[in-house]
């Protein structure tokens, strides 16, 4: 009998202007900041009418600045986890300022939560072998950063800390789908906005990653993106913002159609 897939929502909760992509001026932040609390609100409200729980990957500039949002989702029972503090790109950085991310993030979510995140994702879904010993060190528990297809470039490391889940610590890759030997994204974020939803659904329905797992991620600013247009090249353009006006419908079937949970949820099983 083959054993049903647990379904693992997660949330990448972040904004343009809390990056380091953007400098803007502080004082700017409140025109941006309405938009980031009511995408993110909507994907609350849809959590909770669906009865599904996720995993929100915070910023730590997030929880410094608007504790508020994030004590909001901890009371809606989601898992706070670590996005790193300013979405800075990790290949940037060396072991050692990649060491002060992680801990000033688990200072601020601790400061605006009283609770430090047991799990971590890299911006942009880069892993490198020596964040896990740092991740370990202060205390999480698990990394969702790496993509799949990756994993046989990592291979010698990834199997010294055991995938899936341990005692000590777990790697849960986000997966593709494999066909021909071609990989087709199918988790979510831009893509969940390029595919209509039932092509989207076929392909997340057929990938599975390797601990049983289907993780699909999304951001609020996939739901309406408050950067200016013309500041940016055109294929960032299509990237940010093309198809946002049908995320929420898609949200929605796709909450109807999936029981989801956390990562923590899966890990007290
Ligand atoms: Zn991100």
């Amino acid at each position: 009998m083959d054993i049903e897939p647990v379904n693992i929502f997660t949330v990448d909760l972040e904004d343009w202007y809390l990056t380091d992509d953007y400098l803007i001026d502080k004082s700017r932040f409140n025109e941006f900041e309405r938009n980031l609390i009511q995408n993110t609100e909507i994907i609350l409200e849809l959590l909770k009418v669906s009865k599904n729980k996720a995993t929100f990957f915070v910023l730590g500039k997030i929880a410094e600045m608007i504790p508020s949002l994030v004590n909001e989702i901890i009371s809606e029972g989601h898992e706070i986890a670590s996005h790193g503090y300013n979405h800075k790109l990790i290949s940037a950085m060396s072991p050692e300022e990649f060491k002060i991310d992680i801990e000033k993030t688990n200072c601020a979510i601790n400061d605006a939560t009283g609770i430090f995140p047991v799990g971590y994702r890299a911006p942009y879904f880069v892993f490198l072998p020596w964040m896990i010993e740092i991740l370990r060190e202060n205390g999480l528990k698990y990394d969702s950063s790496i993509n799949i297809r990756w994993l046989n470039k990592w291979k010698d490391v990834v199997n010294t800390v055991e995938l899936g889940q341990t005692n000590n610590f777990s790697i849960f890759p986000i997966q593709n789908y494999n066909i021909f030997g071609m990989n087709i994204p199918n988790c979510g974020g831009g893509y969940f906005r390029l595919y209509p939803y039932k092509i989207f659904k076929a392909l997340f329905d057929k990938s599975i990653n390797p601990f049983g797992m289907r993780i699909f991620y999304i951001h609020p600013w996939d739901i309406c993106n408050s950067l200016d247009k013309k500041q940016i090249k055109l294929l960032s353009r299509f990237k940010n913002f093309y198809n946002t006006s049908s995320t929420i419908n898609k949200l929605e079937r796709l909450m109807e159609d999936y029981r989801f949970n956390s990562f923590r949820e899966y890990l007290e099983k």
